[in-house]
């Protein structure tokens, strides 16, 4: 059975399972034999240099790539004669990763990547919001809200840095949902309850 070309993006808060997803796609092809590369942005050295790593610690070989030199994907997957490639952290790369991601597709691969929808303000991630519109397939996973329990829709950071970029992990972000986010941003400053 020929692998039809197709770009699946996986994506929402932190802890909500993107990079988990990732590898349960990635698994799939590979029982299938088909030849899966993983990708993550060679600045994501939180947990591993050579592993793409989720945060419950199940881990599979990836290659890192420079977020601002895309192109070496190109190159490294034309060495690898890849069928899948499935990137994780999407939100870093540089927007030329798109054209990228346009190329692969044009010339047959099944994509899958996984990233951020939204920063810690609760803004678009610009890569991710092209690639969802661009996307055969968008899967919207969610955290559990830290306060209420709800689906969680962004990751507020615990501490004040504002840069957009940020790595972290439990002990800088946590997941809300959009009403607990509400009213931790914004309670007073409409003048009513978001109940
Ligand atoms: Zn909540």
């Amino acid at each position: 059975m020929k692998l039809e070309r197709r770009l699946v993006i996986n994506t929402g808060g932190m802890f909500s399972g993107k990079s988990t997803e990732l590898q349960r796609q990635g698994e799939r092809h590979e029982l299938r034999g088909h030849s899966v590369l993983y990708v993550k942005p060679a600045m994501d050295t939180r947990y591993s240099e050579n592993e793409l790593v989720t945060h419950d610690g199940q881990k599979v070989k990836a290659v890192s790539v420079d977020t601002k030199k895309p192109d070496e994907l190109l190159f490294i997957i034309r060495i690898m004669q890849t069928e899948v490639i499935c990137i994780d952290e999407i939100q870093f790369f540089d927007l030329h990763m798109i054209e990228i991601i346009d190329g692969l597709l044009k010339l047959g691969k099944r994509i899958y990547c996984s990233g951020l929808d939204l920063d810690f303000e609760g803004k678009p991630f610009e890569i991710t919001a092209l690639l969802m519109a661009k996307a055969d397939e968008v899967k919207k996973l969610h955290a559990v809200c830290d306060n209420c329990g709800n689906d969680a829709w962004v990751s507020p950071r615990k501490t004040d840095d504002k840069e957009q970029v940020k790595l972290g992990e439990k002990e800088s972000y946590y997941p809300l949902c959009r009403t607990c986010f509400y009213n931790e941003q914004y309670n007073g400053f409409w003048g009513f309850d978001n109940e």
